[in-house]
């Protein structure tokens, strides 16, 4: 089994939240930046193959195993979107504040605030390894009209959580990878990389 793994991410609040949860694993974890390795380009129109494409990018740079997150918030009044363009919803360069009072814009008027988070996870332990590992996970919420809370990163301000009552920013980092779309697929993905046999 592997010792070092790279994570394909320079999203500090990604980071965070994926090197505290893969803590329990014997496995030294490394951001990409340690390794200069420049962010990769993210051209397609799914999760699942822009998480492929960073996780490859990073193996290849480093000759290391390395794990991507592609991840985003979907709307069901705007079927979906902004989806895996969440990074970039209120325009190039991306920013956290511009995307925030973008979606509160985009939402007046609309009665139907509900909406997800997303996150696919992609572990390749070379960058043409035949079979990467894949976890996903969803969360369901809300869109408040006002931000709320000071923790977490991207939209948290704006995202209810369903269960709790409180915004995804009010909620500890500990309570936020319990039920969190990142938190539940980096639980699959533990449990894949413990059943690894090479
Ligand atoms: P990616 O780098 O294309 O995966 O961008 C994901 C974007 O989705 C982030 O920049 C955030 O805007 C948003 N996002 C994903 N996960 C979260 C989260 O846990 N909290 C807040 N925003 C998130």
């Amino acid at each position: 089994m592997f010792k070092k793994l790279v994570i394909a991410s320079g999203n500090k609040g990604k980071l965070r939240e994926i090197q505290t949860m893969l803590s329990p694993l014997n496995i030294e974890v490394v951001p990409q930046s340690n390794f200069n390795v420049p962010e990769a380009e993210e051209p397609y129109c799914t999760f699942i193959e822009n998480a492929l494409a960073k996780a490859r990018h990073a193996s290849l740079a480093t000759n290391l195993p390395a794990l991507a997150d592609d991840s985003g918030l979907c709307l069901e009044a705007l079927h979906g979107e902004p989806g895996v363009q969440s990074a970039y919803f209120a325009g190039v360069p991306s920013n956290d504040a511009n995307n925030n009072a973008h979606l509160v814009e985009t939402l007046i008027g609309h009665e139907n605030r509900a909406a997800y988070y997303y996150c696919c996870l992609v572990l390749v332990r070379r960058h043409d390894d035949p079979q990467p590992l894949i976890a996903e996970g969803i969360w369901h919420g809300s869109i408040l009209k006002e931000p709320r809370g000071n923790n977490g990163f991207g939209y948290d301000p704006l995202f209810l959580d369903d269960m709790t009552g409180k915004a995804s920013a009010e909620l500890s980092p500990e309570i936020k990878n319990k039920i969190s779309h990142r938190g539940q697929a980096l639980r699959k993905m533990l449990h894949l990389i413990e059943h690894l046999t090479y």
